[in-house]
Formats: C-alpha cells, structure tokens, sequence
C-alpha cells in the first residue's frame, strides 16, 4: 500500500454534528470546552450549528441540516481536505430518515482517517490531546494509485 501525508494544521477545521436527542449534550461539551473551540475553525450542520451560536456565542460556518444534504455535505469538505476533524454524536436508539447520509459520512471519516468522535468521553480525550495544538501529518492510503493499479492489472487481462 502507499500512503500519502496529509498535514493538519494546530488550528484544526473541525466539525460538530449531533441528532436531536444528542443535542443538549453537545451543547454542554462546548460550552464546557469553549476557550479550545476558539482556537480552532468550526463547522456545523444547521440546527447544531444555530444552536452552538446561539447558546455559546462562538463562530461557526454552518451547513444544510443534516436531513437536507448536510452530513453530506460535511463528506464532501472531509474529501477536499477542508475538514480535518469531526464531532458527531449520532443517536444510537432511533432510526432516522437519513440514516444512509450518517454512514457515508462516517465511512468517508475512515477513508479519510480523520479524527471522529461518536459519543462525549471520545470527544474529551480528543480535545484534551496534546496533537489539539501541534501540526499533524495524517497517513492516507492512496486509494486512487491502487485503484489505477488495480485497473491496469484487470485491463491486461
Ligand atoms: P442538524 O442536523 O444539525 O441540522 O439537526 C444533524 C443531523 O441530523 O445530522
């Protein structure tokens, strides 16, 4: 396998999603940890987003809702390399009509091996790691050499 090397910055791009029931308790996390949010570039989808403004007064570039293409959208900014870290505290008991969006999102988070956290005590041990305020260089597989690889080989055939 070949790897490239993604580096991220110490001011991370980082992205807070939460189901409704998750709401309040992703309200409470960043207000508890407001002073390191600040120095990082938040993002949001809608409602979590309005939220997080209203509640806590911190700057956040907000998406669609997640229902409406925001989770999606999220994906597509981890693929370009614009978000490098991602808060989602999805709700584990209710099935939700875009389901299909949160596991894609979630797949792209591996494909993209960035930082996630699905429930709060991940997202403590995250915010208070020391590489919060370090340049990091993240390992990606180079996906697209090895499908080209992979193409080649089958096309020979
Ligand atoms: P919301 O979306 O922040 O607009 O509620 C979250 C989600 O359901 O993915």
């Amino acid at each position: 396998m070949n790897y490239k090397k993604i580096k991220m910055k110490a001011r991370k791009n980082i992205a807070l999603i939460a189901h409704d029931n998750k709401k309040q308790d992703l309200l409470e996390w960043v207000k508890y940890n407001k002073d390191s949010l600040r120095e990082h570039n938040l993002y949001a989808t809608g409602t979590t987003g309005l939220l997080i403004q209203r509640e806590t007064g911190l700057d956040v570039i907000r998406f669609k809702s997640g229902p409406l293409g925001g989770d999606q959208q999220v994906g597509a900014k981890i693929a370009d390399g614009e978000i490098d870290f991602l808060i989602f505290l999805w709700d584990p008991m209710e099935p939700l009509p875009h389901d299909v969006d949160v596991k894609a999102l979630l797949r792209l988070s591996v494909v993209y091996n960035i930082p996630v956290a699905c429930n709060r005590a991940t997202a403590d041990f995250l915010i208070s790691s020391p590489l919060m305020k370090t340049e990091y260089e993240r390992l990606l597989v180079d996906y697209e050499l090895h499908r080209m690889e992979t193409m080649s080989e089958r096309l020979k055939d």
